[in-house]
């Protein structure tokens, strides 16, 4: 593998945490991993190195750290991690250093390149900040105003925890306000606060009236159940099926630079694999990789790439295409309407097209969701 993997220490570790890192560091390198190891994430300070290594690692980065899963994502992209992807695994939660590389290893993408260890040993103190969660943030600035600390301010056209070491420590208050549970005091005693799996924390009466009274004016923003998360996650969905429709309802007549730039822009990859599949594709990988296949025998790409996976050793090419003959309804009606090759067609004949160009003299079998006409 040779993908990043950060071990981030314990503050203050005892014996059998640090056995447990050190352990997960041996099995990581012996298994191809690139290891940094780095004094607790969260108590770094600001100015650190470290963060601007952070900053370069691109593709796919793994941290194991003994903090929940989501501040430890949210401590490292709020300090400039670039990595496309990010597993977050709870050293806490393991319960020997077998059982954490297991589940890392299952994520790193195998690189080939020989395993190596590196840390960096830095002093650290302990700190108490807020890590706010950008996926959830809406940029109300309700946290901006409640606070009489300046610890965040407007930077860049998102809320920033700009000055977190004016934070009072042991304080979790913006955590309470905070109308979309993207606060989190890592160290917090209280589940929610703490970014525990499985729980947000929701501005309760109490909370609201809270911020009505140092505010002054009330606090507005409510929409934060479960029920509203789902209707938003539902209509970005909606969004992208909307946009999945409109791509595949083209025909000829529109021209290919608008498909590939507009219309039906490919996702960049991740070292070479498919960034986005469809669910089935997924599902496939999944079941073949829990079946004991590895992350090197099971490879979804799209057919840019093909010629990067397919060499001898390969057995089977399978093509994955939805409306491989173009004889759906709303095919046909497009075409009957607009004259033109429906596009999902023509794309499948394509990649059919380089399917075999690609497979060569190697010949491996050959399958997938239909035969073009
Ligand atoms: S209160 Fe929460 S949602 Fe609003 S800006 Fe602050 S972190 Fe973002
Ligand atoms: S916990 Fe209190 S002091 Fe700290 S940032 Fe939030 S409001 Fe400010």
């Amino acid at each position: 593998m040779s993908e990043m993997l950060i071990v981030s220490r314990a503050l203050d570790a005892d014996d059998a945490s640090r056995r447990i890192e050190d352990q997960l560091v041996a099995l990581a390198v012996a298994g191809g991993a690139q290891v940094l190891v780095v004094p607790h994430i969260y108590h770094l300070a600001d100015g650190s190195a470290l963060w601007d290594e952070a900053q370069a690692l691109a593709g796919r980065v793994a941290v194991a750290a003994w903090m929940s899963p989501r501040p430890a994502e949210w401590t490292l992209r709020s300090h400039g991690l670039a990595a496309d992807e990010l597993l977050a695994v709870d050293l806490r939660e393991c319960e020997s250093a077998e059982m954490c590389w297991a589940a890392i290893a299952q994520w790193l993408i195998p690189g080939g390149a020989a395993g190596g260890a590196r840390e960096v040993a830095e002093a650290v103190e302990e700190r108490w900040y807020p890590v706010a969660d950008y996926s959830r943030c809406i940029g109300c600035g309700h946290c901006m105003q409640f606070c009489i600390f300046g610890v965040w301010a407007e930077d860049d056209g998102r809320v920033v925890a700009v000055a977190p070491d004016n934070c009072k420590a042991g304080c979790p208050a913006c955590a309470r306000i905070c109308p979309k549970g993207a606060i989190i005091f890592p160290m917090c005693d209280e589940p929610a606060i703490a970014g525990v799996p499985g729980t947000i924390m929701e501005p309760d009466d109490e909370a609201r009236h809270m911020y009505t009274e140092r505010v002054g004016v009330p606090h507005g923003v409510q929409e934060t159940s479960p029920v509203h998360d789902e209707i938003d996650s539902l209509i970005d969905e909606l969004d992208d099926m909307l946009d999945g429709m409109l791509a595949a309802s083209q025909t000829t007549l529109t021209p290919r630079p608008m498909m590939d730039w507009l219309l039906a822009p490919r996702s960049a990859p991740v070292n070479g694999r498919a960034k986005v599949a469809p669910l089935g594709l997924r599902r496939m990988e999944a079941t073949l990789r829990a079946a004991g296949f590895t992350a090197e025998d099971v490879v979804v790409v799209d057919d840019a790439h093909l010629h990067e996976v397919i060499g001898p050793k390969t057995r089977v090419v399978g093509v994955s295409a939805g409306e491989p003959c173009g004889l759906g309804m709303s095919s046909t009606t497009m075409t009957g309407v607009t004259g033109g090759a429906i596009y999902p067609h023509v794309m499948t004949r394509r990649l059919w097209y380089w399917a075999d160009r690609v497979r060569g003299s190697w010949r491996p079998t050959r399958t997938g969701s239909g035969q073009p006409a």
